[in-house]
Parts: structure tokens; C-alpha cells; sequence
């Protein structure tokens, strides 16, 4: 009933010539009932919007909580609407740690991004030293209320959220199929418990964390696992192809 979604996100990373590589390797493939989307840095945006086949999502890494003005730098939903984008990632890791994302910006992004028409896939997730001192679920609670009370119920349908666990990002380290399952359970179960049965039954739950072609296998197989938000291997047209077929 959750239909599977393979995120591939490039970080600042990639160039044109990537773009023509791994659009032709992924329009060409066959993925079943997957969903793809590509999230890509801001100038090859258009590009990319062009160069993938319509049924392949194109996502922005970040955007502003804020409609248009003096923000020097930043990118509002408002453009990325106007070349045709329609996902953005928001709350990553990384932009939560080096850019100082407080979990209250992450919700109010969220919500802005969404009211405003694009979907989300929202990043929460626990660093080492919390998963250490037993509080991987009151960070991940933590993360997911601020979103939640930006939100209605019905805008929800527009949310994917990403489980990465901070310390198997890039590093290597995935966190083992049980690992993922256990959080991603205990998220549904917030969800059902806090939003609604709705919500918590419909709601894809991403796994991300050096997810690789050798271990999507046994990841996908879990049962709260709706999908995949890869990094490092997104770059590799090879095996995000092999990610992305790990349905088949
Ligand atoms: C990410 O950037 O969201 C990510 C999960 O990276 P990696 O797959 O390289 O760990």
C-alpha cells in the first residue's frame, strides 16, 4: 500500500556531465513499482528537470521558509515551482549540524514548503553519543513534533520522512535491518498515536545511512521500510541502479 521511494542525494556534489549519465542509466532502467527522485544542487536543477524522464521526481536539497526579498543566497519554493521541481529535502543532517537548522526551522520549512505546494522528504535522526545514552527515540520524537505541529493532518500525504541515524551517514557504518526496522516501527507507532491510524498506515519512512548495492537487499525487506534516501551511492549510476531495482 506504501508504494517504495528511492531518494538519491548528491550533497555538493556532481556536474552536467553526471546529470547526462545518470538520467540516461535511470531512464532507461526498469525499477517496478518503485518511485525515484533525484535531488540534485540548485544550478543543475533545471538540467536535471530536463534531462529525466517526467516520472522521476527532481528535488531540491533545501529552500526557504520565507515567500520572496533579502535573502541573499537562499532558494524559495516559488522558483523551484517555476522550472518544475516538486520535492525538496529538508532538515538533512548536514544542515541541521554545519548550518545550525534548529529543529523549529526544519518544521517551519516543512510546513512552508508544503502549504506552498512542493512534497518533503524530511530528515530526522540521532547522532552517535544519543544513540550511546539510549535516547535515539526522544531525539527522533523530538525532531518529529516540531514538524507535527506545523502540520494538518491532511498535508501529511505530501511528507516522506527520512530515518538517518547521524552516525551511519557517509561513514560506512549502515545501521543492520533490525536497527532500521525497530526505529522505523516505534516512528509509525508515533505517528498512529499522535497524528492519526491514517497517517501512521500511509506515511513513507525512508531508511538512509550508507545504504550501498550490496546491502539494499536485506534493508528493503523489513517491513517499515519504505524506502531509501542514498547518498554517496546515488553518484554511482551503477549502483543506484542496482538500489533502485532492489524491488525486483
Ligand atoms: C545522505 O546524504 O542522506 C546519506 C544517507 O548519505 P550516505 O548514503 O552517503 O551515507
Amino acid at each position: 500500500m506504501r508504494k517504495f521511494i528511492v531518494g538519491g542525494n548528491w550533497k555538493m556534489n556532481g556536474s552536467k556531465a553526471l546529470v547526462n549519465e545518470i538520467s540516461g542509466a535511470l531512464n532507461a532502467g526498469d525499477f517496478g513499482p518503485v518511485e525515484i527522485v533525484v535531488a540534485v544542487p540548485a544550478p543543475l536543477l533545471p538540467l536535471a528537470r530536463e534531462k529525466f524522464k517526467s516520472t522521476i521526481g527532481v528535488s531540491a536539497q533545501n529552500c526557504s521558509q520565507e515567500k520572496s526579498g533579502a535573502f541573499t543566497g537562499e532558494v524559495n519554493v516559488d522558483i523551484l515551482k517555476d522550472i518544475n521541481v516538486d520535492w525538496v529535502i529538508l532538515g538533512h543532517s548536514e544542515r541541521r549540524e554545519i548550518f545550525k537548522e534548529s529543529d523549529e526551522v526544519v518544521g517551519k520549512k516543512v510546513s512552508f514548503a508544503i502549504k506552498n505546494g512542493l512534497k518533503v522528504i524530511a530528515c530526522i535522526g540521532e547522532k552517535l553519543n544519543e544513540r550511546e545514552a539510549n535516547q535515539t527515540m526522544q531525539v527522533v520524537i523530538r525532531q518529529l513534533e516540531a514538524i507535527r505541529k506545523e502540520l494538518s493532518e491532511a498535508e501529511w500525504a505530501n511528507v516522506v520522512l527520512a530515518y538517518e541515524p547521524v552516525w551511519a551517514i557517509g561513514t560506512g557504518k549502515v545501521a543492520t535491518p533490525q536497527q532500521a526496522q525497530e526505529v522505523h516501527s516505534e516512528i509509525r507507532k508515533w505517528l498512529a498515536a499522535n497524528v492519526s491510524q491514517k497517517v501512521a498506515d500511509e506515511t513513507r519512512i525512508q531508511y538512509g545511512g550508507s545504504v550501498n548495492a550490496k546491502n539494499c537487499g536485506e534493508l528493503q525487506s523489513q517491513p517499515d521500510i519504505d524506502g531509501f534516501l542514498v547518498g554517496g551511492a546515488s553518484l554511482k549510476a551503477a549502483d543506484f541502479v542496482t538500489i533502485c531495482r532492489c524491488k525486483l
